[in-house]
């Protein structure tokens, strides 16, 4: 192995796989290092695949990839302990054959990804974990320090695609320890079914069609988080996240809401005869725009989860952390071709790509959000139940007609918040944060 590359990439999820192939793909000298026993054996996902990031990357990434089901429906569910409001989506129109999201199990999925970047070209070595990174007597980066024997491998630029809890970007100052505001800890288990009962389940009518299902109220007890439910090909994802300083002020266990969740009546038959297989948990970032670190530096830059990018409104992160490493990769062997180092003044090209990328404008767009969900938990606890209350009321057919029933709907909506001040109040904090 040559001991100097032109990049090195730490982490071999979507953000750090992306990065280094594209920077290969351009002829580039790549190494990318994963602590783990293979790329996606350490990594946690829904897992919703968004294709146009894919797609801008390995355009004809559905002849190979692992994928799951297309996503042919979106459901929201709002629930309160024993009701259930919802909304869905449902498209059939891919008239191109090409649905623009699947569901997908992360750990075949990032050894696909991660054996088209070794046929690109790049050097993947596992379970070696980066410890450190070298600096120059000037403070640039130049290379970074493994667990293992042979002292530091040296690059023009280190890609940090640690995640959101790498600890490399953190120990040499580049990025600001995790605050418990800012992430969120989700738990995840995975149970599994014969196809065709999935199928009847959830009412798919296509072979690989598939169903997310997004939800929200009783199931977090207040905490700011959301639950989700997603169908793979012979299993089932569940899962439940929260607010890592809402976890720590409440004292509820993780796996006690997941719990509390899988017991929910309307859950109860889609999991009923299903074997459990798999349980996880993971951070992700949803501390939004504002907590988004310095990005680049003198031979380095951050991608992905590691530098805060999760659209956590939308439920995006993979897409946003390919995009980014795409971007990066791009403009790195952009440099390269012209000669030029990657020093924090040339990576302006990347802060400025990212900045026009859909990436930063939704970044940006719902910048308010964090702030506006941790300081309003009414949103997760009382709308949920009050709306649930009122459909219960509305729809009861029991002799008393409508006009009145509306009347003590909309008092009760009001009663549950202490008032239709509040209300209105709750709305224009709302619309504001997501203008
Ligand atoms: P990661 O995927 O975390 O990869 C980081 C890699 O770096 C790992 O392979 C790790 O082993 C390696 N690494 C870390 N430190 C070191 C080190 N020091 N040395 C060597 N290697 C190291 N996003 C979506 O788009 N759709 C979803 O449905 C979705 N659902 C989610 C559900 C859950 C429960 C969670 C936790 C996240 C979800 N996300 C979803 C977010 C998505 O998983 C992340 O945004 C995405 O994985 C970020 O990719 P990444 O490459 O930046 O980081």
């Amino acid at each position: 192995m040559s001991e100097h590359f032109d990049a090195i990439v730490v982490g071999a999820g979507p953000s750090g796989n992306a990065c280094a192939y594209t920077m290969a793909k351009a002829g580039m000298n790549v190494l990318q290092i994963d602590r783990g026993e293979y790329p996606g054996s350490k990594n946690v996902q829904g897992a919703i695949l968004y294709s146009d990031a894919l797609e801008r990357i390995i355009p004809d990434f559905r002849d190979s990839a692992p994928l799951e089901r297309h996503v042919s429906e979106l459901r929201f569910w709002m629930l309160s302990e024993t009701s259930n409001t919802s909304a869905s989506h449902r498209n059939d129109g891919f008239e191109d054959g090409k649905p623009d999201r699947y569901t997908i199990l992360r750990a075949p999925f990032d050894k696909w990804f991660s054996k088209k970047v070794r046929e690109a070209g790049a050097v993947l070595i596992t379970e070696t974990t980066v410890v450190d990174l070298v600096k120059n007597d000037k403070g640039k980066v130049i290379g970074v320090l493994t667990d293992r024997e042979g002292g530091p491998i040296y690059a023009d630029v280190v890609v940090l695609a640690e995640g959101v809890n790498g600890v490399v970007g953190q120990r040499a100052k580049l990025r600001p320890e995790l605050k418990p505001q800012h992430v969120a800890l989700a738990v995840k288990e995975t149970h599994f079914f014969p196809e065709e009962v999935i199928r009847e389940r959830f009412n798919l009518q296509g072979e690989d069609d598939g169903v997310v299902i997004e939800v929200l109220g009783s199931v977090t007890s207040g905490m700011v988080g959301t639950a989700f439910l997603y169908t793979n090909k012979e299993s089932i994802s569940i899962g439940v996240g929260c607010l890592l300083a809402d976890f720590a002020k409440t004292k509820i266990p993780p796996y006690e809401l997941l719990d509390r969740f899988k017991r929910h009546p309307a859950v109860v038959p889609l999991l009923r005869g299903g074997e459990m297989k798999e349980y996880v948990a993971h951070l992700i970032p949803e501390g939004g725009y504002d907590a988004i670190p310095n990005l680049t530096g003198d031979g380095w830059v951050i991608v992905g989860d590691a530098g805060q990018f999760v659209n956590a409104v939308h439920r995006e992160g993979s897409n946003l952390a390919m995009t980014t490493g795409r971007l990066a990769g791009e403009c790195l062997a952009e440099l390269k071709a012209q000669g030029l180092a990657p020093t924090n003044d040339n990576l302006k090209l990347f802060r400025d790509r990212l900045g026009e990328s859909f990436v930063m404008k939704d970044m940006k767009k719902y910048r308010k959000v964090p702030h506006l969900l941790e300081k309003n938990r009414q949103l997760f606890a009382t709308y949920p139940r009050a709306i649930n209350q009122v459909m219960q009321a509305y729809f009861r057919v029991d002799g008393m007609d409508k006009r009145s029933k509306e009347g003590i709907a909309l008092r009760n909506v009001a009663k549950a918040r202490g008032g239709w001040w509040s209300v209105a109040t709750d709305l224009v904090k709302v619309a504001r944060a997501w203008r």
